[in-house]
């Protein structure tokens, strides 16, 4: 009984070494770092070979090119058996990461067939100056080798010729990388103010909440700002916008403020408690309220600018939509109670 019980737990054994080599493989393939998240996904995939994750790299990797952290990072969150399908926004994620990784691995061929042209021109033209110099020794009637030397320089010229368009197509390849990673920037940007916008607020919440952080959440929104669209123009009320933005982000340095739209912001506190967030909340609310803001032009006065606020303390079961709820109830306690206030709950 013994004897089969160690060839079973030696049988299992050698399948968790095999499935631990094989992770280890495939990472070392890939040249991903050992780190935990790589580890876990190398697991999930290595463990179901014929599951969703494992068909979604196969597609990924089609044609020999390497995963990167950000197809982990798309594939680790599209490919989850049992989740639902994705929207249209990660399907366009995935496909910016998908082109950003055929972009990467355009790279490293190019780089590589550099350095192998680049060695190859090299004994080229070492190979032309040895012809040369045993021309000048055997004389000028060396049919044969006036016709190797005449190749060699044609076949120099070509490499040299190769060589350049290889570099601007890596060139060109880069500038298309730092495109990608503009617009991906630019997608999670608001253009005005310049802030994290909605997408980006909501991308935040989620990984911190995943990582277990602490999180408050306000919601601010500017007080009569029609008014001062309707008295002083709606280039005047982006600038105002844009001075609010400036101060709220002073105020809350450390944590996210974004644009969540038209007049209004959001403020995610993390790894802080209520009573610091409504406390540097309140400040930055007092700061707004407490700046003269005048036209450029004239000089004149706009009056008093304020934000209402509705500040509340993160559960560990809330989504992003059930958090804000309750911030966005707060909001209008703040604005039924007189506005230029920040209400807590
Ligand atoms: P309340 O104190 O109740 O919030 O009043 P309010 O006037 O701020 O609220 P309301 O929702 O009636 O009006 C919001 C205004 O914000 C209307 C809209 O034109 C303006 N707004 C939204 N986005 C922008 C923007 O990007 N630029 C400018 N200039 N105005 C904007
Ligand atoms: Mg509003
Ligand atoms: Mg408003």
């Amino acid at each position: 009984m013994a004897g089969v019980r160690a060839v079973r737990a030696s049988s299992a054994g050698d399948a968790s070494r095999r499935l631990y080599d094989r992770i280890g493989a495939f990472l070392f393939d890939q040249r991903l770092e050992p780190d935990p998240t790589n580890f876990a996904f190398a697991y999930h995939l290595l463990e179901n070979p014929e599951g969703p994750l494992a068909r979604a790299v196969a597609a990924l990797t089609d044609g020999g090119v390497r995963l990167t952290r950000r197809d982990i990072e798309s594939l680790g969150c599209e490919a989850t058996p049992g989740q639902s399908e994705a929207t249209d926004g990660k399907k366009a994620e995935g496909l910016v990461a998908q082109t950003q990784m055929q972009v990467e691995g355009f790279e490293d061929i190019m780089h590589a067939m550099r350095a192998e042209t680049e060695g190859f021109g090299r004994d080229l033209a070492a190979s032309a100056a040895a012809i040369n110099q045993s021309r000048a020794e055997v004389g000028n009637d060396g049919v044969m080798l006036d016709e190797v030397a005449r190749i060699t320089a044609a076949m120099l010229t070509r490499v040299r010729t190769a060589e350049s368009r290889l570099e601007s197509a890596t060139r060109e390849a880069s500038d298309l990388r730092k495109k990608l990673e503009e617009a991906r920037d630019n997608a999670r940007r608001d253009p005005l103010t310049e802030l994290p916008n909605r997408r980006a607020l909501e991308e935040a919440f989620t990984a911190q909440s995943a990582a277990g952080e602490r999180l408050c959440l306000a919601v601010c929104d500017v007080d009569h700002f029609k008014s001062v669209n309707d008295r002083f123009g709606h280039a005047v009320g982006d600038r105002v916008l844009k001075a609010i933005a400036e101060a709220l982000s002073q105020a809350c340095s450390g944590h996210l403020v974004a644009r969540y739209g038209g007049e209004e912001f959001a403020v995610l506190f993390a790894g802080i408690a209520l009573e610091p967030a409504r406390a540097t909340l309140d400040t930055a609310r007092a700061t707004v309220a407490a700046k003269r803001y005048r036209l450029r032009e004239s000089d004149a006065p706009l009056g008093e600018i304020t934000f209402s606020a509705g500040l509340a303390a993160g559960a560990r079961d809330d989504s992003f939509q059930s958090l804000f709820q309750r911030a966005d109830r707060l909001l209008y306690t703040a604005k039924n109670n007189g506005r230029n206030c920040v209400r807590t709950g």
